[in-house]
């Protein structure tokens, strides 16, 4: 035990180092599964989680497949760079898009230095099990929280995705192209409530980038009241020419500054841990879990008056509530 223990603050020491190798091993060993990893695990995560950065920021990234998400973020991770910013790039790729699995595809997709210390880029395919991909995702923002100013999380926009970005993001960007019928899409699903800013990338293609514009000025009425008083922002880009990203990284800059000043950040944050604990517990106990403790509310307050940032021992002081009521119900 106390071997183990050493072992991990070695390894946290070496990540927060910010070498590039001590980033990815820690995140290999995160994924490993089984019963003599999940101590390790857990206690890596705790420690990781009491030193994220505080001037971190957590930028999520999200639209259909096809509309520049990737040679947009190459471009995003360029403009922070050049803000003096390290950056650390998640990017979730829908496993069945091309073969080879996520490794081989995201070198080709986000073109990066890859001497450069300053970036990290790493991939995860989803399989088909969206839960599981959310408990990487979660694992996976806990190394980079520790290590890179901002981090950028991009996703494929179908369905739950884009409620999960809104789950771990502090900003969510909503990628469109013209012409294609997406903004209509994006209206009638109710996707509206979610993003802060929405990009309209290809706007090289000049006539049809207008009218997406007036089309989503329209739409942008429908955002108000969700955002906490922030008003929905619309953003054209090329990522492909190469113009726009300082534009949007400036929109984002700007939410974070809403954000920081009315004290809104924090909180979100921490509600954001509380809904992550609460999903954990929910993969493994299902609707009936949240029941027996007395339903979500409940269940939220219980992790909220526990060490959240040690979710994994939350986790844990949930089930064995749950496991003792049970035993008192077949007394
Ligand atoms: P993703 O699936 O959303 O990640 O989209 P990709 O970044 O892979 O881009 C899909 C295609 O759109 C590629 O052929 C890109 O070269 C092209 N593309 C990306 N951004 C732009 C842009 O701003 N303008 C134009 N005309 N094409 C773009």
């Amino acid at each position: 035990m106390k071997f183990r223990n050493m072992v991990t603050v070695l390894d946290v020491d070496d990540i927060l180092g910010g070498g590039k190798k001590a980033v990815a091993r820690a995140l290999n060993l995160l994924e490993e599964k089984g019963s003599s990893c999940y101590e390790r695990n857990k206690a890596l995560i705790d420690r990781l989680s009491r030193k994220a950065r505080p001037e971190r920021y957590v930028v999520g990234i999200t639209g259909p497949p096809g509309v520049g998400k990737s040679t947009l973020v190459s471009r995003l991770v360029r403009e922070y760079r050049s803000r003096g910013k390290t950056v650390g790039v998640i990017a979730v790729d829908p496993s069945s898009k091309r073969s080879g699995g996520a490794l081989l595809g995201d070198r080709a997709r986000i073109s990066h230095d890859p001497d450069d210390e300053g970036i990290f880029i790493r991939s995860m395919a989803t399989g088909s099990h969206m839960g599981g991909l959310a408990w990487r995702t979660r694992h996976c923002l806990t190394v980079l929280e520790a290590v890179y100013d901002v981090i950028v999380l991009e996703t494929v926009g179908v369905g739950q995705s884009e409620t999960e970005i809104d789950q771990v993001a502090d900003s969510v960007a909503y990628i469109v192209q013209p012409g294609s019928g997406d903004i209509l899409q994006f209206m009638k699903a109710g996707i509206m409530e979610i993003p802060h800013v929405i990009v309209v990338n290809k706007a090289d293609q000049k006539v049809l980038a207008a009218r997406a514009q007036s089309d989503l000025m329209v739409a942008k009425a429908y955002s108000q009241s969700v955002l906490d008083g922030w008003e929905l922002k619309v953003v054209m880009t090329s990522a492909l020419e190469g113009w726009g990203q300082k534009e949007l990284v400036d929109i984002i800059e700007d939410h974070r500054g809403f954000l920081t000043e009315r004290g809104i950040l924090e909180e979100r944050r921490r509600q954001k841990r509380i809904g992550w604990v609460r999903m954990l517990f929910k993969e493994r106990f299902g609707d009936f879990g949240l029941e027996v403790l007395g339903g979500e509310g409940n269940v939220d307050s219980l992790i909220a008056r526990s060490d959240i940032l040690n979710p994994l021992e939350s986790v844990e002081m949930l089930v064995e509530k749950v496991l003792r009521s049970k035993d008192l119900n077949h007394e």
